[in-house]
């Protein structure tokens, strides 16, 4: 049998690239605030001279890369949540595939998001919760709301007599 790569994926999240994660953020605002220190902002004054400027040119050049570096790590954890939520929304379809061509749905009473404006983003195919509004638990119910709420989508037709 092939080996779970979703496992071993999970662990190296797990013990090794989660655990590291806010150290890395941390590290980078220390090494943004030594070059702050050689970009004039330390509040020393300033001497004109060629060798400050270039000190304080590869300072600029130093934060531009830092900043960089920190919205590249913040993009590629979005990017892999994503995909960890599309993989397991595939894994629901998947699940949920019968080869008898009937239309299966989650079983009913539990919260399910499927095809809610914007699920991909707010939902959790997972979610184990009950479904109290919506076919939704609480939590979920309100995630879409808000999302259409901020996206100008119409909620008035949402009340279900319960
Ligand atoms: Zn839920």
């Amino acid at each position: 049998m092939r080996s779970n790569r979703i496992i071993d994926a999970g662990w190296l999240l797990s013990e090794i690239v989660g655990p590291k994660r806010d150290s890395l953020y941390a590290h980078l605002r220390r090494e943004a605030l030594i070059c702050d220190g050689h970009t004039g902002d330390s509040g020393e004054p300033s001497v004109s001279t060629s060798r400050n400027a270039s000190v304080t040119e590869r300072a600029a050049m130093q934060l531009y890369d830092i900043r960089n570096l920190e919205q590249d790590l913040n993009y590629l954890e979005g990017e892999m949540l994503l995909a960890i939520r599309h993989y397991a929304e595939h894994q629901q379809k998947v699940e949920r595939f019968r080869a008898g061509g009937v239309a299966p749905t989650k079983p009913s009473g539990m919260c399910d998001q499927t095809g809610k404006e914007g699920a991909i983003e707010w939902g959790d195919p997972l979610c184990p919760m009950p479904a109290v509004k919506g076919g939704m638990c609480q939590a979920h119910y309100t995630a879409w709301y808000r999302h259409r709420k901020a996206n100008g989508i119409d909620t008035s037709k949402d009340y279900e007599p319960a």
